[in-house]
Order: structure tokens, then C-alpha cells, then sequence
């Protein structure tokens, strides 16, 4: 990508509609860091937009951007996703089992094997 401004802006309007000193207020407002994971950026942070109505939502890193993308912007999937992370389905099924030689599995030295 190209570091000059020109470039930049054209590449915003035309890509997203809004300008280079929109961009940067919104990396300020967000304190220059994506806003989901909230990793400091010091350049470039994608303009996270909804795919369905083209709404500019907000600034994320590339990580998070494609996390969206893979979600589908699908609200629900997020909330199940929270709701996973929250309460795994297999402790309901087979109690809290670790896999081998991580924090929590038994007999866990810390150490590489
Ligand atoms: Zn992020």
C-alpha cells in the first residue's frame, strides 16, 4: 500500500466514503487501537464496514476484521461464540478434561516434553 496521502484518501473515498482526516478521527477516537481487541496500531487499522448495508462500523486490525468477516457479521454467531467460551459443551458432557501437559491437566511441571 502506498504511504502517500493522496493515495490514501482518494483510496478511502472511493472505497469506503469517507475522507483521510475522518479516518484519522476515528483512529483517535479509538486511541489508536483496534476496538475489539484494542492492540495499538501506529499505521493502518481496516475500516470495518457491514457487508449487507455498507454501515462503516468502526477501525479494526486485520485479525479481527477477518474474524468478522468469517462470522459473517452475524450477531447470533458472536453471542454463541461468547456463550461457547462461557460454558464448553464437552464439561457438560465429560467433565473438565485438559489435554495433556497444559496448566491445567494434572501432574502439569510447566515444562516442554
Ligand atoms: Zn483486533
Amino acid at each position: 500500500m502506498s504511504d502517500d496521502p493522496r493515495v490514501i484518501n482518494s483510496r478511502l473515498q472511493r472505497v469506503y466514503g469517507i475522507s483521510g482526516d475522518e479516518y484519522v478521527q476515528l483512529f483517535r477516537a479509538q486511541h489508536g487501537r483496534c476496538f475489539v481487541c484494542e492492540r495499538a496500531k501506529a499505521q493502518h487499522l481496516a475500516v470495518d464496514h457491514n457487508h449487507r448495508t455498507g454501515l462503516v462500523r468502526g477501525l479494526l486490525c486485520a485479525h479481527c476484521n477477518r474474524v468478522v468477516g468469517y462470522l459473517n457479521d452475524d450477531r447470533r454467531k458472536f453471542a454463541r461464540f461468547a456463550e461457547y467460551l462461557a460454558n464448553p459443551p464437552a464439561v457438560a458432557v465429560l467433565g473438565k478434561r485438559y489435554v495433556p501437559n497444559s496448566p491445567g491437566a494434572a501432574g502439569y511441571t510447566g515444562e516442554e516434553q
